[in-house]
């Protein structure tokens, strides 16, 4: 049974761990799908790669306006869809030809196949022609998640799409339905309904993107209630077959037909596919392996990262606690902890929504004392410009010392706007010496920050 120094199961965020430090160490590499993982070759970069060429198909509906007429001639579904594909594949076939060819990782055993644990630190791979049985003295578990499907009636029935399958269609549909109120439902929203779609989304509960701060989720609900056909507080029963398509049974007596289905209700970590409990590695009831702060397990020398581990199922996140593993098995004496004190996240659906640190309903709940302030894109110069009339920054604030509690925008580019805030909170700027004590570029678009700023009521803020 071939023994490890090291053995990394996952290529996604895992496979930056290797590098030349670690060539004195025997080391594996186990991956039952494509090299990459999720975030390259079926989250974050293809969907961004969508959304930018939906930005673009959808600006003839808005640039009249402006006094500009355009016309959205047609969508060449299939070159949108092989250019990015075009662009992704090759990377991941790249990555796993560095590690499987290159002589950098001569010290690499590359398994191409499912790891499950048999044993404590005994991990048994399912490849094409057998399976092989590995133990190593440590582990990096960075397994990711996989998409929830739902316990509807008849959906085995019908063909149905996660965000796994979807960016890979053949055709464009003429009617999308997507069952998820979440960030995967609003960013396919946005795509499908650019490029001429019609979309309707189908939500559990009164609101979408309930996760977001309370007012982010009203304004967010408001203006895709106006674009697409959202039902919410809606149960599907069951899901068919029709002559053309698909239709869902709501529980509310309602029917809704589709040619496609995109199940978005979430993701599970794969903890239970990998059965670390073999191992002896615990779990939360969510399903994502317990880790402490240095991101070990509950088994020595047994590491996890990412979404099989964070609730947060992030890419920037799980790289930095890739990193954090990483110094950890180099520096076993020295070793480091994650840091997850301001998690920002975006949503890159239209509008644009990015946030980070507490929402005001958080804020409430853990009595905590707060101040807030709101500045509207529609108020500064750059607004103007881009006729903005819905979007805006929200900030929370200590109304002692200044120090920013959470910030939320809603509008065009606010996973870049945001950034100034992410810092502030970051290195511990308090709101108003952020606001004075630097220049801010007129009339760009961070004056959205700046302005909301100096709209909290916090000490020093007399403009
Ligand atoms: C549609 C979508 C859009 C997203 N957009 C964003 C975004 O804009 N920004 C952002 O920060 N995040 C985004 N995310 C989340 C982001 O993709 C993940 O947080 C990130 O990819 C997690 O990385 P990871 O390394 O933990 O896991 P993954 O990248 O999922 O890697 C896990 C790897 O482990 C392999 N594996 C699993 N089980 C086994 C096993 N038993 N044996 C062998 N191999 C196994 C898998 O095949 C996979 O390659 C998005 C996700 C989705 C689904």
């Amino acid at each position: 049974m071939p023994h490890y120094d090291l053995v990394i199961v996952g290529t996604g965020s895992g496979n930056s761990i290797l590098d030349p430090r670690f060539a004195d160490w025997k080391t594996a590499i186990v991956e039952k799908g494509v090299f990459g993982g999720t975030c390259l070759n079926v989250g974050c970069i293809p969907t961004k790669m969508f959304v930018h060429t939906a930005d673009l198909a959808a600006t003839p509906s808005i640039s009249g306006r402006f006094g500009v007429d355009e016309e959205l001639l047609n969508v060449r579904w299939r070159d949108v869809r092989d250019r990015i594909f075009g662009r992704i594949d090759p990377i991941a076939e790249g990555g796993r030809e560095y590690r499987t060819s290159h002589a950098d990782n001569a010290n690499v055993t590359v398994y191409e196949g499912e790891g499950r644990f048999t044993g404590h630190k005994e991990l048994t791979v399912s490849l094409p022609d057998r399976t092989e049985t590995i133990t190593a003295d440590r582990f990096v578990l960075a397994a990711g998640g996989r998409p929830v499907v739902p316990d509807i009636e008849g959906l085995d029935q019908v063909p149905y799409h996660t965000s796994d399958s979807i960016m890979r269609l053949d055709e464009l549909p003429r009617r999308l339905v997507i069952v998820g109120s979440g960030f995967v439902a609003a960013e396919f929203a946005h795509v499908f309904s650019s490029f001429g779609v019609e979309v309707t989304v189908i939500a559990r509960s009164g609101a979408l993107l309930r996760s977001e701060d309370e007012d982010i989720s009203a304004r967010y609900t408001e203006l895709a209630t106006q674009r697409y056909d959202v039902r919410l507080n809606r149960k599907v029963l069951r899901a068919r077959r029709t002559e053309t398509g698909l239709a869902l049974d709501l529980a509310e007596g309602e029917t809704v037909e589709a040619d496609q289905l995109l199940i978005a209700v979430g993701r599970r970590p794969n903890s239970d596919l990998l059965d670390v409990a073999a191992t002896g590695v615990a779990t939360l009831d969510s399903g994502h392996v317990k880790v402490d702060a240095y991101q070990q397990t509950s088994v020595e020398g047994i590491y996890a990262l990412g979404d099989l581990s964070s609730p947060y199922e992030l890419k920037h996140v799980a790289n930095h606690e890739a990193r954090v593993v990483q110094h950890n098995l180099l520096h076993p004496d020295e070793r480091i902890e994650a840091d997850h004190r301001f998690v920002p996240h975006a949503v890159f659906g239209s509008p644009q929504i990015a946030s980070v640190g507490v929402t005001e309903q958080q804020a409430r709940q853990r009595g905590l004392k707060y101040t807030t302030s709101k500045q509207d894109y529609a108020a500064i110069a750059y607004g103007w410009a881009m006729e903005d009339t819905t979007g805006f920054a929200k900030l929370l604030a200590d109304p002692e010392t200044g120090q920013l509690l959470g910030a939320h925008i809603i509008g065009p580019q606010a996973p870049t706007v945001i950034q100034p805030l992410i810092q502030a909170m970051s290195f511990g700027l308090d709101a108003h010496t952020m606001a004075r004590g630097q220049y801010w570029i007129h009339p760009a678009m961070p004056e959205l920050v700046e302005n909301a700023l100096l709209n909290l009521n916090v000490p020093g803020a007399s403009r």
